[in-house]
């Protein structure tokens, strides 16, 4: 919400915390108990084109983007051990800000960043080779040369509210290390994990205007990917917004990296092992409250498995705990805001209109007067063109479709318009390996393995999930651009 009032927090640029040129704040929100607990600057455009200028400077002037990768992450590391010690802040600011449980603060929402950004300074920086030789190869007079991957300049960072200090970290370690400046909009819902990396950074000594931190709503966000002395433009958030962001960045052919929404299927051959799978499915949807971009919401399941899953999943969703995430024993927490939770109860109310039957939830839990929770739901006799079938609910609601062989499994799972993430569970490894090979997305976890916490694995979709990949060296070179150096020989 957007009012009048001094903010309590402030803009960090070119080195300093500094208030915002206007009079319009906006108020952060614990999700769970519906209380304002911080109010940050709404940046206005003048705000935004100080810290662009910042940025632009920081990059033209440097020393930042020429620094060797081995001085920039001497810098990063102490970023890093900072991060470390600020660790258990991180997580009670998490819990408070997005409503995260407890556990999934620990270690998804903080710590895996944490251990990712480690493992970008130490083990990516250091092997990654920004320089390669280029073989003549083609017609004469090429001669020798090699191909130098440089910064790409200045870099605009954009995020959603869900994991905001791991989509923020996603973004900001990658871009320095590749020796871009940025500048840094986070989440109008979520600006307060953001700005402890703005503390970070001055404690580690990062120059001045390398990294820059505004907050601000959707306008402050399209002045940004409009900007002309912007390079590029790295976008967490919905398809919708990403479609708005990909064309405000063309004016000025910015390159735009896009990390969208997901609809993602986790399938169920006949030969799976329901024992195993149980946890999984369930975190599929309820985790963070269903407010994941790569969460497995259509769960795909051989006809011969349906009804047994079906009473699996509906017997321990009446054990899941909701209710205030900073208690250890609460298992699912609040969604983001109010208007969020109409948006999940109107897909709801949709998938009862189009004929699919609530198998558990549908409602707001009883026990609960304040925040904005939901109750874990449950769809069955779902057609995968119905709406709660194709649409991104982003609450903590799953549909199960079951199918009669594998063909059809993975033509209900490719008949979406995302393409993130899924699942494939089968006794036989062979065979779903095979069955994830086709599927059109950007990853695909085999019987459970792995899960989204391998730092050296990419991540990103296909089709309307995205353009682009982070983390690890994928992330990294996304940074970077391409040059040829090429001279005569002899
Ligand atoms: P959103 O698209 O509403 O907002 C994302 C960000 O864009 C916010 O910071 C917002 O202020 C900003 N914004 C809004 N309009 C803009 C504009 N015209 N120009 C520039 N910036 C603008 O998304 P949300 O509701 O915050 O997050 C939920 C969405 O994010 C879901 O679709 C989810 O799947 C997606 N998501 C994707 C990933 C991924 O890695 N693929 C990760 C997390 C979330």
């Amino acid at each position: 919400m957007t009012t009048t009032r001094t903010a309590t927090r402030r803009l960090f640029i070119n080195g300093s915390w500094v208030e915002g040129s206007g009079d319009e704040v906006l108020e952060v929100v614990n999700p769970a108990t519906e209380e304002t607990i911080a109010e940050v600057p709404q940046a206005t455009p003048a705000d935004i084109d100080t810290a662009v200028g910042a940025a632009r400077k920081a990059f033209d002037e440097g020393p930042w983007p020429t620094m060797s990768p081995a001085q920039r992450g001497r810098i990063l590391a102490a970023m890093a051990d900072e991060l470390t010690r600020r660790r258990d802040e991180l997580v009670e600011l998490n819990i408070t800000e997005a409503g995260s449980t407890r556990l999934l603060a620990e270690m998804l929402q903080v710590g895996a960043p944490i251990d990712h950004f480690n493992d970008l300074v130490h083990r990516v920086l250091p092997r990654f080779a920004f320089e390669e030789p280029v073989p003549p190869i083609y017609g004469q007079g090429i001669g020798h040369g090699i191909a130098i991957r440089e910064p790409y300049g200045v870099a605009a960072l954009i995020t959603a509210f869900n994991f905001p200090f791991l989509l923020n970290l996603a973004k900001v370690g990658p871009a320095l290390a590749a020796g871009c400046t940025a500048v840094l909009k986070s989440s109008p819902y979520t600006p307060l994990e953001a700005m402890v990396l703005g503390e970070i950074a001055e404690a580690a000594g990062l120059p001045p205007g390398v990294l820059n931190i505004v907050t601000g709503d959707a306008a402050a966000g399209e002045r940004l990917t409009r900007h002309p002395d912007v390079d590029i433009i790295s976008f967490t958030g919905s398809d919708a917004v990403g479609r708005k962001v990909y064309t405000q960045g063309a004016d000025s052919i910015k390159k735009v990296v896009l990390e969208l929404g997901g609809k993602s299927a986790n399938i169920l051959l006949d030969d799976a092992d329901l024992d195993k799978v149980l946890q999984n499915v369930l975190g599929g949807f309820i985790t963070h409250a269903g407010q994941g971009c790569a969460l497995h919401t259509r769960i795909l399941v051989h006809e011969s498995l349906h009804d047994d899953l079906v009473a699996r999943i509906v017997g321990t969703l009446g054990f899941i705990s909701v209710g205030d995430p900073a208690d250890p024993a609460t298992m699912m927490g609040p969604l983001i805001r109010e208007v969020q939770r109409e948006r999940v109860e109107a897909l709801i109310a949709s998938g009862v209109d189009q004929g699919a039957q609530i198998a558990f939830g549908g409602k707001r839990p009883a026990h609960l007067d304040r925040g904005y929770f939901i109750e874990p739901t449950l769809f069955v006799g779902v057609d995968n063109s119905m709406r709660i079938a194709q649409e991104e609910i982003f609450g903590p609601v799953a549909v199960v479709i079951p199918f009669a062989d594998d063909d059809e499994a993975v033509r209900i799972a490719n008949d979406s318009r995302y393409g993130l993430a899924g699942g494939v569970w089968s006794s036989d490894p062979l065979r779903a390996d095979a069955v994830a090979r086709r599927l059109r997305t950007g990853m695909v976890v085999i019987n459970g393995g792995g899960g989204g916490l391998n730092p050296a694995s990419p991540f990103g979709g296909y089709k309307h999930s995205g353009i682009g990949r982070e983390f690890g060296e994928y992330g990294l070179a996304e940074y970077l651009q391409h040059k040829a150096l090429q001279w005569p020989v002899g």
